[in-house]
């Protein structure tokens, strides 16, 4: 019998190893799951969290129980990727035979690798990082609130610019808006990533009084003087610094020689395979794809992924292709938001801001659990 091994438990992992347990007879492939944490984090739901909005509990489920039956969980470490011989070495247990092997290990925060990050710096990056965002915006009294990125790439490209929208909007509702300075520096040509959406993020800013400042790639923090300066040679002061911390590829993938020099996993775009192996897939956040790094793109990714599995594992001809697609929602407060789709082909048609767009939003996050992990959409 073949045997699948998939490496991590996030949104394309998880995706692609239920969609093989329904497709591949039990008789024709063994599925096994391996996942550090064995818990499943919904990670757009942190910025909730640290604007009071979300209960950190309820972005975290047990793995297990949003697998099928048959897909084997092991909770471990895989330390080493062997292409060779076809092995994946983990932490503790026993070492995996593979014949068709995906990586969906996602995108690492490396807060060490910016000196003064840690002392300085707020960020709504993981559970623990957006619980202390909110204790800080809570004894927060006024000043100047500098939002930026580290480094880029970074997950979900959208959510610093949507912070500041959230930060307005939350200091609007305590009624001291007027004691704090909303400062966005972008480290692009432009203050949202995607440029036909720009300009509506640019009158969002404008309207809130969001003041932003282009070309701005960090190079240094000094903690002391609250100040971040770029490579480009400004500097600004700042009175809490919110700031996406610097991210790289996952360990196991350096680790075993086969990422980038960022970490990021060589991956072909339309196949999903990996550059130097075509019985290693890859998808998600720990690839170096050229689309956002969004759970949109790790859940269509994995299903162009199940498809090839399953034909190679029958050996046929594996003919699926992804197309670029990503959906992303923003919230701009005030219970408006908006809505963008595009590929590879095509870029966003710039979006209207509206109430529909951020209920678009809310229904995703409530959707999520039911719905996405499974691959019933
Ligand atoms: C604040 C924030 C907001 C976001 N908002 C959105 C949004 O609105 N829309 C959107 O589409 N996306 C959003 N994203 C991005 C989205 O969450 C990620 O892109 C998505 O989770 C990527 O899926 P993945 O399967 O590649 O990786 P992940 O979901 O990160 O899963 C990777 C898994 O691999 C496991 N793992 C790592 N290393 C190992 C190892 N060595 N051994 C075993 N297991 C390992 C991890 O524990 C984890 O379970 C947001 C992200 C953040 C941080």
């Amino acid at each position: 019998m073949k045997k699948v091994v998939v490496l991590g438990g996030g949104v394309g992992g998880t995706i692609v190893a239920n969609l093989l347990a329904k497709r591949l007879r039990k008789d024709e492939a063994e599925i096994t799951l391996v996942d550090i944490s064995g818990k499943h984090i919904y990670q757009p739901g942190f910025i909730y969290v640290a604007f009071g909005k979300k209960n950190p509990k309820k972005l975290v489920r047990d793995e297990r129980k949003l697998l099928r039956t048959r897909v084997k969980l092991v909770i471990d470490e895989a330390v080493k990727i062997d292409p060779l011989n076809h092995k994946v070495h983990l932490a503790k247990g026993p070492v995996l035979d593979y014949d068709r092997l995906v990586l969906a290990l996602g995108a690492r925060l490396v807060p060490d690798e910016l000196p003064g990050y840690k002392e300085a710096a707020q960020h709504f990056y993981s559970i623990e990082g957006a619980q202390r965002l909110r204790e800080a915006l809570e004894s927060f009294q006024g000043g100047r609130i500098v939002v930026t990125v580290a480094s880029v790439p970074y997950k979900c490209p959208p959510a610093p610019s949507e912070a500041a929208c959230q930060l307005d909007y939350y200091f609007t509702k305590k009624g001291i808006r007027d004691k704090v300075e909303i400062h966005y520096l972008s480290p692009l040509s432009r203050v949202f990533p995607l440029e036909p959406v720009n300009p509506v993020v640019e009158k969002i800013f404008a309207k809130h009084d969001i003041k932003s400042t282009i070309f701005f790639n960090v190079e240094s923090i000094d903690p002391a003087k609250k100040a971040v300066s770029s490579i480009e040679g400004e500097t600004f002061s700042y009175d809490m610094l919110l700031m996406i911390p610097p991210h790289r590829g996952a360990k196991v993938v350096e680790d075993s020689g086969l990422g980038d020099r960022g970490g990021w996993l060589p991956t072909e775009k339309y196949t999903l395979r990996t550059k130097a192996n075509s019985d290693i897939f890859g998808i998600g956040d720990c690839t170096d794809i050229p689309v956002s790094k969004s759970g949109a793109a790790a859940h269509f990714e994995a299903k162009v992924v199940a498809d090839s599995v399953v034909a190679d594992i029958r050996g046929e001809q594996a003919t699926a292709k992804y197309d670029g697609r990503v959906t992303c929602y923003c919230d701009a407060g005030y219970h408006k938001g908006f809505s963008m789709t595009f590929d590879y082909e095509h870029p966003p048609v710039p979006p209207p801001l509206s109430l529909r767009g951020w209920i678009g939003k809310q229904l995703v996050n409530l959707g999520y659990w039911m719905l996405v992990p499974q691959g019933r959409v």
